[in-house]
């Protein structure tokens, strides 16, 4: 495969490329456009392809302005006698990687939260047209996925004529999801992994299981089965969970080898449904984070469409930093928006605290998340789950949890929270265990007369030991 033709270079060793602003000739979608922005990929008959076809609806990157925000859809259409629907998601995933390969292009997130920049570099080398970018897209189609015979793209950039394709668009997202939905982890023997991301986040491998859809979003247990069966040396396999070491967490042997294996042994452990707990790794792709609320001892959502900051005071991008790289943070998940209406969703964290299910720990979440799923939460919390159109701050929050009743109230940790310093003096006397989000702790005759006290507020720590030593002072010989 030659790209000779293309002006910029092309290939992996690309991916993983920062386009900051003052380098980006222009913007594609993203976080500016709100709605209007779409990758899909259809699996079509052959008669309905013309190979090799390119159409661009729409102004085109040389009629565009320098550092000017546009709508970007982008259709790939596919066929070949092989394929079959279920693999549609995974091929659209690899919209992604492709783009990333061009010198000059970063693309971030997917389905219709795509981004994309173009640097000023690669337009003042000659990639001045969205023809290019069909070009290089169809021919690593074919290279990269032999079983696709023919491929046709078009690119749209109008902002009227983009409309239709992307109402089709998320028709297609919501029918893949509700299928998705159709069965649960114990209907199953086989999970999945996917080390897509692992360009940007090394030792990051996604768990697909029927309850746990991708970070991404974009790839559900039917669609990893898909993939591994017609390509089981690629970056989508199976993944046996073998024996159940703990039901309630999802932990289980065989993900955990995998993981072990895979993230060249930086992870040896996970529980799949826990955020708190030896969660799962995040890339940088994740659909929203899940974040914990130390002074409610709740968790809180939000996800990359939210403008401003969310209840922590923090915006999307900042906890992105922390959540993302392919590591285990606990408090900190990023999460597919599918996984949270899944009754699988940090059920760990929601039994250990006495509550009945995961989705109770949640007291907030950004509206725009909400909204796409407040239909799928249990009919009793939907109201109770405070937005920003409620609640501004985290005194406002702890009012509205009293005011709604919200499960979390009748939590020991949400009372060890609010419960403020008579209540730590407390936890001091009678030397009892604390839990976690609090804390006052004292650690009598340690370090001298009378000891010393060390309070930790509003933190959650896991250490593997604490070694704490008597330094004997000096004698004087
Ligand atoms: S987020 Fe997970 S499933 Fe999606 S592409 Fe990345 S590794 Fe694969």
């Amino acid at each position: 495969m030659s790209f000779s033709d293309i002006p910029v270079d092309v290939g992996p060793v690309y991916e993983g490329e920062r386009i900051r602003a003052k380098q980006m000739y222009v913007e594609l979608g993203g976080p500016k456009i709100e709605t209007g922005h779409f990758e899909l990929v259809r699996v079509r008959p052959a008669k309905e392809i013309k190979d090799g076809q390119i159409k661009v609806i729409g102004p085109d990157l040389k009629d565009m302005e320098e550092g000017s925000t546009h709508p970007i859809g982008i259709l790939v259409e596919v066929s070949g006698p092989e394929l079959e629907e279920d693999l549609e998601a995974v091929f659209e995933r690899r919209v992604h990687e492709f783009c990333n390969f061009v010198n000059g292009i970063m693309h971030l997130n997917q389905r219709y939260t795509n981004w994309m920049r173009i640097s000023k570099a690669a337009f003042e080398k000659g990639f001045n047209s969205f023809e290019l970018l069909g070009t290089v897209l169809i021919r690593l189609y074919k290279a990269e996925l032999p079983i696709i015979k023919q491929a046709q793209v078009t690119i749209y950039t109008d902002p009227k004529e983009i409309e239709k394709p992307y109402e089709m668009a998320m028709k297609v997202y919501n029918a893949r999801d509700e299928r998705a939905r159709s069965i649960n982890d114990e209907d199953v023997d086989m999970y999945y992994g996917c080390v897509l991301c692992q360009s940007f986040a090394p030792t990051h491998c996604c768990i697909i299981t029927p309850n746990r859809m991708s970070l991404c979003g974009s790839i559900s247990w039917f669609d990893a089965r898909a993939a591994s069966r017609v390509d089981p040396k690629g970056p989508l396999f199976e993944v046996e969970p073998k024996k159940c070491l703990n039901d309630v967490a999802g932990e289980f042997e065989g993900v955990n080898e995998t993981l072990k294996k895979r993230s060249l042994g930086e992870i040896d452990r996970i529980y799949l449904y826990s955020g708190m707990e030896y969660p799962h790794t995040s890339c940088g792709c994740f659909e929203a984070i899940d974040f914990y609320i130390p002074e409610i001892n709740g968790h809180g959502i939000i996800d990359r469409s939210y403008d401003g900051v969310a209840i922590n005071g923090l915006p999307f991008s900042a906890m992105a930093n922390q959540t993302g790289g392919g590591k285990q943070m606990p408090g900190f998940n990023g999460i597919s928006i599918q996984y949270i209406i899944s009754p699988k969703y940090q059920l760990y964290d929601g039994l250990q605290d006495g509550l009945k299910s995961g989705i109770e720990t949640v007291v907030w979440m950004g509206k725009t998340v909400k909204d796409r799923i407040a239909e799928f939460l249990p009919a009793d919390l939907v109201d109770k789950i405070a937005t920003e159109e409620d609640v501004q701050d985290i005194n406002q929050l702890r009012d509205w949890i009293e005011k709604v009743k919200h499960p979390i109230m009748e939590t020991e940790g949400y009372k060890a929270a609010i419960g403020g310093e008579e209540e730590e003096e407390e936890w001091e006397e009678e030397g009892a265990m604390v839990p976690m989000g609090t804390v006052g702790m004292t650690i009598p005759g340690a370090g001298g007369v009378g000891g010393f006290k060390v309070i930790l507020k509003n933190c959650k720590i896991h250490a593997e030991s604490i070694i704490i030593k008597r330094i004997e002072p000096k004698r004087k010989k």
